[in-house]
């Protein structure tokens, strides 16, 4: 009903009709009320008229009709006029009444009743005039016989008649009242019939317009509800009415523009802007509900050398070949499995259900793809990639348990240049464990459980020990010699790393001063750390313990890993030439097993390069490891380079370094780290020993570690 009319519309004419019928009930009642008054006043009138007349033609009648009889008993004349005189004023009287009686009767029209009284008053006032004349003529006897015979019985007759006309109009008026209550009643019903019709026609306008108006209401707060509740699918009725019809299509455009606008805060939450992919927070949710459901694998992917191309090509390029990558990972993976990118050139894929095999055959073909040559600006770039490979629930039963464990195998991979390494294949503490290292590390410094080892490093030309890297060890009360691959990284995820790194900073720079006050001729190597670098009271804090210790900064090494150098290259770079230009020795340690090219390297103020012990080992039976080395020490000399072999073990290693022109060896080969208190008199037994029996140091119980 009215489906386009508005609300306001609606109302008005509602109460509109209201009103109307209230107008018509009162108008009518008036004009009844009215009509019963005029009806009622006529009546009045005139009945009231007739028998006011008739009783005083009556009563005027019986006073001469009195009069008559008393002069009927007057015999003296002289006594009679003055009976006269009254008796014709009352006559005069009644027959006033009885003209006004005719006029009456003329406007009712002739009534019988009322002529008959007329006939008989006009009947009687000749026989009473006839009684006078005969009083006057005859006496009194005769006049006495005509009045009882004949003017007495015609009063009565007029007194009966007269009587009878006042029934008559009593009866009437009767009548007529009853007529008067009849319609009253009538009024009344049709006052109360019309009061009923404007009821029932006003609780029908009322119950209409509140469903027209409720009705969609409700659904609009259903809707609303829907949308507070997140439904913003959730049907929109169209709503009838120009107001609900516009509340509707607002709340529906509103449903929609709350839709558009949370996907787009989902997709800024949840995606990566770079490469669309799926960012760290969504791959998170998504392997903590996968490892719910069921077993399958996860891959940590990084990308090898990416920092360089990223510096050499710069950024843009960069972001390029993130995007072509992820293109790459999203075309080897079916629809349902995640691909997602944890930051910057690290990448996650999830494989519900995978095992072991199916994950190694997924690796593969994975690092085929990557490995296709890639046309970016028309520079040919040949991509390689490391992978992570965990299961679960098997390789952790946590998220960050299996984030690390896959973080793990990827470092590994990365240093073996294997492509893929398996968490299960790389050892790892329980996590409980590493929880009471990281709690237990800053009471270990206060309880001085820090020691430091030193680790030679021989001229493979001179047979000379020209160096020896410091190495962190932890004397722990209960757990013996903890190797620093067990708390250095917790150290540097904690920040803890800032405290131990000063202190150990000290104590090399300690038993440096004190080599060099003996004469030993041998650089002291400390490592640090991306936070040490990074920290802007590091330089200023080497120089200070330099100025205190007397030590010439030649004597002092620090060592360096390219990593510590990428997450803020300029700053990192700006501390090496602070403190090359202090005449600290520079380092790139691991050289190899991370990203950084010979091209990058040689942009450094750096004096040595470590190869890292991946390429060393078997370099004599190996002959990619031998290439590998065998370029780089030829590099090295042409960059100006002191080269250093990590991890020779073995003569043959040793050996095959010495025909290679390697500089400097460091490794088990040599010598294994050992206690600081040991060194200088391990030192003076070398050099004091014949050559060849030196080339492999024996271990005792106090001088080895690891
Ligand atoms: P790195 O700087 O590469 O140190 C060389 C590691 O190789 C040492 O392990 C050393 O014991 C080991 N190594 C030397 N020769 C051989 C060999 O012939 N065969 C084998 N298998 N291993 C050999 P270590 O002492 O366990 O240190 C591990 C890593 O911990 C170090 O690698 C370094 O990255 C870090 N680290 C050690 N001390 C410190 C420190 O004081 N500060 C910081 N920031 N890191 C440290
Ligand atoms: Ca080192
Ligand atoms: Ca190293």
């Amino acid at each position: 009903m009215m489906p386009d009319t508005s609300i306001r519309t609606r109302l008005i004419l509602a109460f509109s009709v209201m009103l109307g019928l209230l107008l018509i009930v009162a108008v009518l009642v008036l004009q009844r009320f009215d009509a019963l008054t005029v009806s009622m006043h006529e009546f009045v009138d005139h009945k009231a008229r007739l028998a006011f007349l008739a009783q005083r033609a009556n009563q005027h009648a019986q006073d001469a009709a009195i009069q008559l009889l008393r002069l009927l008993q007057t015999p003296d004349r002289e006594r009679r006029v003055p009976l006269y005189a009254t008796m014709d004023t009352a006559m005069a009287a009644s027959d006033a009444a009885i003209g006004g009686l005719e006029r009456a009767a003329a406007m009712m029209g002739a009534r019988s009743d009322i002529g008959r009284v007329i006939e008989l008053r006009r009947h009687y006032g000749e026989l009473f005039q006839e009684t006078v004349e005969l009083i006057e003529i005859e006496g009194l006897p005769p006049a006495r016989v005509h009045f009882e015979t004949r003017t007495d019985p015609t009063l009565k007759d007029l007194l009966g008649e007269t009587l009878k006309l006042a029934d008559y109009q009593q009866e009437l008026m009767q009548a007529e009242v009853d007529q008067l209550e009849r319609e009253a009643v009538n009024a009344r019903i049709l006052v109360m019939a019309i009061s009923l019709s404007a009821f029932l026609a006003g609780g029908l306008l009322a119950v209409i317009i509140s469903r027209s108006i409720v009705r969609p209401l409700r659904e609009a707060v259903n809707v609303a509800e829907a949308i507070a509740g997140g439904d913003y699918l959730c049907a929109v009725p169209k709503g009838k009415g120009r107001e609900m019809g516009a509340l509707l299509r607002a709340l529906d455009v509103m449903s929609n523009s709350i839709a558009s606008r949370e996907e787009s805060i989902l997709k800024l939450a949840y995606v990566d802007t770079l490469t669309g992919l799926p960012n760290r927070t969504r791959f998170m949710e998504v392997l903590a509900r996968a490892m719910q459901q069921g077993p399958g694998a996860l891959i940590v992917l990084d990308i090898d050398r990416f920092a360089p191309i990223n510096n050499a090509l710069g950024h843009q390029v960069g972001d390029r070949l993130l995007q072509e990558i992820a293109t790459r990972l999203g075309k080897t993976v079916a629809g349902h499995q995640l691909v997602a990118r944890l930051g910057g050139d690290e990448f996650a894929i999830v494989l519900d259900g995978a095992d072991r095999a199916t994950a190694t055959d997924y690796a593969q073909t994975l690092l085929e793809r990557l490995r296709e040559a890639m046309l970016l600006d028309e520079q040919r770039l040949d991509i390689d990639a490391s992978l992570g490979i965990v299961l679960y629930p098997e390789d952790g039963a946590s998220l960050i348990a299996l984030l690390r464990r896959a973080d793990l195998a990827m470092t590994v991979a990365k240093r073996r240049h294997d492509g893929f390494a398996f968490g299960a294949d790389v050892a790892d503490e329980p996590p409980h464990e590493q929880l009471a290292l990281i709690g237990e590390m800053r009471d270990a410094l206060a309880r001085d459980e820090f020691v430091v080892y030193f680790q030679p490093k021989m001229d493979l030309a001179t047979r000379r020990i020209k160096g020896a890297e410091a190495l962190l060890r932890w004397r722990h009360p209960e757990r013996g010699l903890v190797p620093p691959g067990r708390f250095i990284p917790f150290a540097e995820q904690t920040g803890f790393i800032r405290e131990i790194t000063p202190w150990l900073l000290k104590e090399v720079v300690r038993h440096a001063a004190h080599w060099h006050r003996a004469g030993l001729g041998v650089v002291a190597s400390a490592n640090i750390s991306t936070l040490d670098l990074l920290n802007l009271d590091f330089v200023g804090h080497v120089q200070q313990l330099l100025l205190d210790s007397g030590l010439p900064p030649g004597q002092l090494c620090i060592e360096i890993t390219e990593s510590a150098l990428m997450d803020e290259p300029e700053l990192a770079l700006k501390h090496l030439d602070d403190l090359a230009a202090l005449g600290v020795k520079l380092s790139i340690d691991d050289y190899g097993s991370g990203q950084a090219s010979l091209a990058y390297v040689k942009n450094l103020p750096v004096n040595e390069l470590k190869i890292d012990r991946a390429f060393v080992d078997q370099v004599d039976r190996l002959p990619k490891n031998a290439a590998i080395v065998r370029s780089t020490i030829l590099l090295c000399r042409e960059l100006g380079l002191t080269v250093v072999a990590e991890g020779a073990e073995t003569p043959e290693e040793l050996h095959w370094l010495t025909t290679n022109d390697c500089d400097v060896v460091q490794g088990y080969g040599i010598a294994r780290p050992m206690p600081a208190e040991d060194f200088v008199a391990w030192v003076e037994h070398f050099s004091s020993s014949p050559m060849p029996a030196h080339t492999q140091h024996r271990c005792t119980p106090t001088t080895c570690s690891t």
